[in-house]
């Protein structure tokens, strides 16, 4: 079954080139430009295995998505959450990662750094 991924970016640019990697290892692609948007996603679809969060979007925060992501019991610790931000500061990293995200990618990003994150969080992807 094609495992689904949620990219969650207020740039459209970054939407598209995360989701072309994203697809070429062999999810199906879901896109969302803000955290309140990407809730409407994770609404509809109960069987998404990766988000690949922005930290810095309107509306609703990448943060802000994160903390009611697992404050919903449903999503505790389902799914996996790697943030793909600039917010690469230590304690940006560390509050995310109390917040329930799995991993951290930091911007700009390739193919083999989202690869890497992938095997650590452990979700199989088709090469
Ligand atoms: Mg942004």
């Amino acid at each position: 079954m094609t495992k689904k991924a949620l990219i969650v970016d207020d740039a459209k640019v970054v939407r598209i080139s995360l989701g072309r990697i994203m697809q070429a290892l062999g999810f199906e692609v879901l896109e969302a430009a803000n955290g309140a948007l990407a809730q409407e996603q994770m609404q509809a679809h109960d069987d998404i295995s990766v988000v690949l969060l922005d930290w810095n979007m309107p509306v609703m925060n990448g943060y802000d998505f994160l903390v009611a992501l697992r404050s919903d019991a449903k999503h505790i610790t389902e799914p996996s959450v790697i943030m793909v931000t600039t917010e690469t500061g230590m304690p940006s990293m560390l509050k995310a990662l109390a917040a329930g995200a799995d991993e951290y990618i930091m911007k700009p990003f390739d193919k083999e750094m989202v690869m890497d994150k992938l095997d650590i969080v452990g979700i199989a992807y088709e090469k």
